[in-house]
C-alpha cells in the first residue's frame, strides 16, 4: 500500500526526519502488515516493517513493496539503530499516545538520536475517512450482526442466562464469517438494561425483561457495532414508553446527519428529545462514535465533539435512557456519512420486539 507517502507528508508538516509507528492499526492502515509485534519505520528514502521471525513471512505476505527487517537477538533498539545510522536520522518522531511510558524511556535510553519526538494523532487522523473498499468491508462486518440478530430473535427465551446469549452472538458471529468480535458482547436483561455497558453475568433472562444486545464482528479487518433492545414478554407501559424515545431521538439524529455538521451538533438533536421527554441525567454517553479497524473512532457524536463529520465517515447513532433501578434501552445502527445524509449500514428492525 501507498499510505506511506501520506505519512511521508505528515513528516515533513512536523519537521521530522522519520517516524517509528507502533498503534498496531496504523501499521495495518499505512501497509497492510497485520501482525501483533513490531513497528513500520518511515522516512523520505525508506518506508519498512521491522518485526521478530514470527511475523517475517506475514510481513512479506502482507506489506507489498515494503522492506523487511527482522531483528536479531539484540532486540528493536540496535536494529532499529542501525537503520537511523545509515539513514542519517536526527528527529525521531513515536506515537505518544500509543506507547508505554516504559518503552518510551528504554527507547530514549538506547536509540542514538537527537530528540524523540511525540506526535500525536497525526497518522490515526488518516484512518478517518474512508475507503469504498474500507466502506465494503464494514458494511459487510455489519450484515453478518444483522444476520446473527435475525438467529437470536429464535434463541432467546426465559431461563437462559445472559452468559449463554452472549456466548451463542459470538459463535454465530464466527459462523457466519466473523473473524472475531469486535468487543465482547454485551448482553444485559432486567435492571442490569440500565448499565450501558454491562457484562454478561448469570443472571437469567425473565418474562418482562428487557434484553439489550450490542455487538460486532471483524471482517478483512474492519469492526462493525449495533444494538437492539427487545422485550421478552409483554411490554409494559413504561417500556414502551422509553422505548419510543430513544427511538424518536434516533431517527432524528438519522434524518439529521449529514457531512459538514459537527459532531456535538448532532449530538444535540438526539439528546434534546430525550432530555425534553424527562429523561435528563439518563442518557449519560455520547451519541455515536466512529468505526474503522478499530472499534471506537474519532471523530464522535458527543457533546463537546467539535470536529466536523465529513463524506464516507462512518458513524454509529446510538441513544440511549437508562433508567437504574428499572432497566434501559439503546439502539444503535452504524452508518456512512454522506453529502446530503447517510446510508444505513444496519438493517435490523427497529420496532419493539416482544418475544
Ligand atoms: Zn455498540
Ligand atoms: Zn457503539
Amino acid at each position: 500500500m501507498d499510505n506511506y507517502k501520506k505519512v511521508q507528508e505528515i513528516n515533513k508538516s512536523l519537521n521530522i526526519d522519520a517516524v517509528l509507528i507502533s498503534n498496531g492499526n496504523n501499521m495495518r492502515y499505512v501497509s497492510g502488515f497485520a501482525g501483533e509485534t513490531g513497528y513500520l519505520y518511515i522516512s523520505e528514502k525508506h518506508h519498512m516493517v521491522i518485526t521478530d521471525f514470527r511475523y517475517t513471512y506475514q510481513a512479506e505476505m502482507e506489506a507489498k513493496g515494503y522492506e523487511i527487517v527482522t531483528i536479531g537477538n539484540a532486540g528493536y533498539e540496535e536494529a532499529i539503530n542501525d537503520i537511523l545510522r545509515t539513514d542519517n536520522v536526527k528527529r525521531l518522531g513515536f506515537e505518544s499516545g500509543d506507547m508505554l511510558y516504559s518503552k518510551y524511556v528504554e527507547l530514549a535510553d538506547k536509540l542514538n538520536v537527537d530528540e524523540l519526538v511525540p506526535i500525536k494523532d497525526e497518522i490515526t487522523g488518516l484512518r478517518k475517512i474512508k475507503t469504498p473498499k474500507e466502506l465494503e468491508y464494514i458494511k459487510q462486518a455489519e450484515s453478518i450482526g444483522d444476520k446473527v440478530f435475525a438467529e437470536m430473535l429464535t434463541f432467546i427465551k426465559p431461563g437462559l442466562t445472559e452468559l449463554e446469549v452472549a456466548a451463542r452472538i459470538e459463535y454465530l458471529l464466527k459462523l457466519y464469517g466473523g473473524e472475531r468480535s469486535s468487543f465482547p458482547a454485551i448482553v444485559a436483561s432486567g435492571i442490569n438494561s440500565s448499565m450501558p455497558h454491562a457484562v454478561p453475568t448469570n443472571k437469567k433472562i425473565e418474562v418482562g425483561d428487557f434484553v439489550t444486545m450490542d455487538f460486532g464482528c471483524v471482517y478483512e479487518g474492519y469492526c462493525s457495532d449495533m444494538t437492539r433492545t427487545i422485550v421478552v414478554g409483554k411490554a409494559s407501559d413504561r417500556q414502551k414508553e422509553i422505548y419510543n424515545i430513544v427511538l424518536e431521538a434516533q431517527l432524528a439524529a438519522l434524518d439529521f446527519i449529514r457531512a459538514g455538521l459537527k459532531g456535538k451538533d448532532v449530538d444535540k438533536v438526539a439528546r434534546d428529545i430525550i432530555y425534553n421527554a424527562g429523561y435528563e441525567g439518563c442518557f449519560g454517553h455520547g451519541l455515536g462514535h466512529s468505526v474503522g479497524l478499530f472499534i471506537h473512532e474519532g471523530p464522535r457524536l458527543s457533546p463537546n465533539e467539535e470536529d466536523i463529520i465529513e463524506e464516507r465517515m462512518t458513524e454509529t447513532v446510538e441513544p440511549g435512557i437508562y433508567v437504574r433501578g428499572f432497566g434501559g434501552v439503546r439502539i444503535e445502527d452504524l452508518i456512512v456519512v454522506t453529502k446530503d445524509g447517510h446510508e444505513n449500514y444496519t438493517q435490523s428492525d427497529k420496532s419493539l420486539i416482544e418475544l
